[in-house]
């Protein structure tokens, strides 16, 4: 396509929702382009195991990452590796600008943004990133095997992610800042009967310090007595919650208190024609379920959406003299 040519949608981002608007939008015959600047399939890919697909008890998720992207490219949905720098809202159609100069126009707009990890802020958490600090067991456990690691957080990814440091490292110890994991049932129990997991109840995490090179303690804090105490360990995964990647959501469109994105029942934003799907949307459950839903959604509301649209401009154009 031209640049010139005008979109009938645009999506951002290529993760599950992105991935499965894409699908629908095809399936839709709107004149679709999707961008992605890393990987198509997003924080998906970095699951060592997914078993809430429904219709597939267990598969990895750069596999089902994988059969997204080739469900919605069988369908001959273009996908464009490039970052998007903004997105300028317009009366008519909007503007999406690229990273290399570029910008697209188009009539509607999905934005699949995801999010990122949330991070502790405390000192050595920054410093030590890459070199016993890490976000992904998947990407960084291999380098702990034998090794005593904490994870911080008491959701379904810490739990999630200490079962799977379980396996490579000789101990795994989650520190919670409570006396209770916020994970769901199945996973509490797998902890429980995991021998090489030990939870640290009411435990946070103060300090980071390192030696020669790579984390070698950790400053702990029991949130009940205030007691403080040092324990050492090789590696700190933390995974205590998510921030939505909200850069190049446009002014205008309403955010709540945390950055997610405000819609309505039918994924649409406060400006026309944009929507928002998945991580970045503010909803109950974050599951790559309920982010392929919203992608469904947004995607039968868009070609609405486009469809209507055409259709009023063409009455205006063929009005009988
Ligand atoms: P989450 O559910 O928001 O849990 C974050 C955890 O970190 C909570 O236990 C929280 O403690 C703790 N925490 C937050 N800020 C902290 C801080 N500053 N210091 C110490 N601890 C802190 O986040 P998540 O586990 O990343 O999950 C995000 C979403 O993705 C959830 O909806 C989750 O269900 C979903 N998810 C699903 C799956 C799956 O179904 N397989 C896997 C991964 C994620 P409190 O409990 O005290 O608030």
């Amino acid at each position: 396509m031209t640049p010139k040519q005008i979109y009938d949608l645009i999506i951002i981002g290529g993760g599950p929702g992105g991935l499965t608007a894409g699908i629908y939008a095809m399936r839709a015959a709107l004149n679709t382009v999707l961008i992605e600047k890393g990987v198509p399939g997003g924080q998906v890919t970095m699951s060592d195991e997914v078993e809430n697909w429904p219709g597939t008890v267990h598969i990895g998720g750069a596999e089902l990452s994988m059969q997204f992207a080739s469900h919605a490219q069988s369908y001959g949905l273009e996908v464009l590796a490039r970052e998007v720098t903004s997105v300028e809202p317009g009366l008519d159609v909007h503007t999406v600008r690229l990273d290399n100069g570029d910008s697209l126009k188009t009539h509607a707009l999905v934005l699949g943004t995801g999010g990122y990890p949330r991070k502790l802020a405390i000192p050595g958490e920054d410093d030590n990133y890459g070199k016993g600090v890490s976000y992904c067991a998947v990407c960084d456990g291999f380098f702990f095997r034998n090794k005593t690691v904490v994870v911080v957080g008491g959701g379904d990814s810490a739990t999630e992610e200490a079962l799977y440091l379980a396996k490579l490292a000789k101990k795994v110890f989650i520190a919670h800042r409570r006396d209770a994991l916020r994970a769901s049932m199945l996973l509490q129990q797998r902890v429980k009967a995991d021998c090489n997991i030990e939870v640290l109840w009411n435990t946070v995490l103060t300090a980071i310090e390192a030696e020669d090179g790579g984390v070698a303690r950790v400053q702990l804090k029991d949130t009940v007595t205030g007691q403080q105490r040092e324990m050492p360990t090789d590696g700190v995964f933390v995974f205590i919650g998510f921030v939505p990647n909200n850069g190049i959501v446009p002014a205008g469109v309403k955010r709540n208190t945390e950055g997610y994105v405000i819609t309505d029942r039918r994924c649409q934003t406060a400006i026309d024609g944009i929507y928002a799907i998945g991580d970045l949307r503010e909803k109950y459950a974050r599951q790559i379920v309920t982010a392929a839903a919203d992608g469904c959604t947004a995607a039968l509301a868009a070609a609405h959406y486009v469809e209507t649209k055409k259709a009023a401009s063409a009455d205006t154009c063929v009005l009988p003299e």
